[in-house]
């Protein structure tokens, strides 16, 4: 077999000049046997880490305690960690002892699941202690060794394994199976951000229904904070694949459990504020979408790319037919194009104008002017023109003293 990771052959040369073992591990062997893309790719080895760092030019000390090493070279960046194994894990979220150890065997067995434990030496042979590549044939998780001993190590491994079974369209064993049922509450004590982080690619998967599936069947999904009245009825018919962005699916999955509160979601899984906002911002767009068709007041406001992200949640919901999809986008898109401006840079007023026409100081009346303007413009009512737009502004100054 020829070595397939040409990019990293110069680091597995190196550690093998000086007389240590080093081997491609866990993700990029799997992906590679399953032609899929690979997107990084780890080493493993019997060099101690300060060797790693005395062997290569540029490192970065990522997890001296763990074993690891991130090596930069060629633009890419490599993570070499020493063979360990790893003792009792104490608190749920790291092994309390990292032992290095002198065999890519015993490294092996510390990994999670059998398609994950494989390794390949420098000529490209597989190493493949627990038949994780019949394991990929058959397109299944299982774990190294007993099921429930290796989640009562580490919970996560239940969210990972749900994770890949939807991102590789994968099943799960059936020993798994019982397991994660068995020890679902023992994922309460794994860190949110790390569940966040599993379940936002589960979302992304291309088997997501099929992984929710089982995190209800294993009844996980009712240990997750918020998620303990979840019903699988109305998610489970959610086709997620429409979606293009973690917002997108979050919001979906949201608006078919009925979750209404998205801050008190955000806040107890701890998104980002960045998803945070996308999703309370989608929802009710959403909300708005339901109500009535684009206007081009939203479509103004919004932008024509939140538009079709609403609508793709719409279709995701079965609000809206998948197959009209295009069609929306392109009214969208026609929408978007008919306004007479798409910012309010563009308005043949500014700010300025205004304060000299008026001959006031600038308050809050000026957001307000702005801002009317902008509907008006939208809608075609003023025309986009400077002299067009201080007559309306005389009208409106009178309309206000009238009011006041
Ligand atoms: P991807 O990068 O697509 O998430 P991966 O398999 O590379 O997949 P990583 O999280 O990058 O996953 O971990 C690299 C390897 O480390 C895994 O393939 C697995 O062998 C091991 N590993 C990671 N997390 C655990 C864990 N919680 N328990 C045991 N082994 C793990
Ligand atoms: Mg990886």
């Amino acid at each position: 077999m020829r070595f397939p990771f040409k990019q990293a052959e110069r680091l597995l040369d190196q550690l093998i000049n000086h007389g240590f073992g080093a081997y491609i591990v866990g993700g990029a062997v799997r992906d590679y046997l399953l032609g899929r893309p690979i997107h990084d790719i780890d080493i493993a080895t019997s060099a101690r880490p300060a060797d790693v760092v005395s062997l290569f030019k540029r490192t970065i000390p990522v997890g001296i305690d763990h074993g690891t090493v991130a090596v930069l070279s060629g633009g890419k960046t490599y993570e070499i960690t020493t063979f360990r194994s790893e003792a009792a894990y104490e608190d749920y979220r790291h092994p309390s002892q990292v032992a290095f150890v002198s065999s890519v065997d015993q490294d092996l067995m510390r990994r999670d699941f059998t398609i994950n434990a494989l390794a390949m030496d420098r000529t490209g042979k597989i190493i493949d202690l627990f038949n994780g590549q019949r394991d990929l044939r058959m397109k299944r998780i299982r774990t190294v060794g007993c099921a429930e001993e290796r989640i009562s190590e580490d919970p996560l491994r239940i969210m990972r394994g749900m994770r890949f079974a939807s991102e590789l369209e994968f099943t799960l064993g059936s020993s798994e199976r019982h397991a994660f049922r068995k020890q679902a509450v023992l994922l309460k004590n794994i860190s949110i951000e790390r569940v966040n982080q599993e379940m936002t690619r589960l979302l992304a998967g291309k088997a997501a229904t099929q992984a929710l599936r089982l995190l209800f069947e294993t009844q996980c999904i009712h240990v997750l904070p918020l998620l303990e009245q979840a019903d699988a009825k109305e998610v489970l018919d959610v086709h997620f694949t429409v979606l293009r962005s973690d917002a997108e699916r979050w919001t979906a999955f949201l608006s078919a459990l009925g979750i209404k509160d998205s801050y008190a979601f955000a806040k107890a899984w701890k998104w980002s504020n960045r998803l945070r906002q996308q999703t309370a911002h989608l929802l009710d767009l959403l909300k708005l979408r339901k109500a009535q068709a684009w206007t081009r007041e939203t479509i103004y406001s919004d932008g024509p790319d939140n538009a079709n992200a609403a609508d793709r949640v719409c279709a995701a919901l079965g609000m809206i037919l998948q197959s009209s999809l295009a069609d929306r986008e392109s009214d969208v898109r026609r929408i978007w194009e008919a306004c007479p401006i798409h910012s309010r840079a563009e308005l043949a007023a500014t700010g300025n104008e205004f304060k000299q026409w008026a001959n006031k100081r600038p308050g809050p009346w000026l957001a307000q002017v702005i801002s009317e303007l902008e509907r008006e413009v939208v809608n075609e009512r003023v025309k986009n023109e400077t002299e067009e737009i201080r007559l309306w502004f005389k009208e409106w100054s009178t309309q206000q003293k009238e009011q006041f």
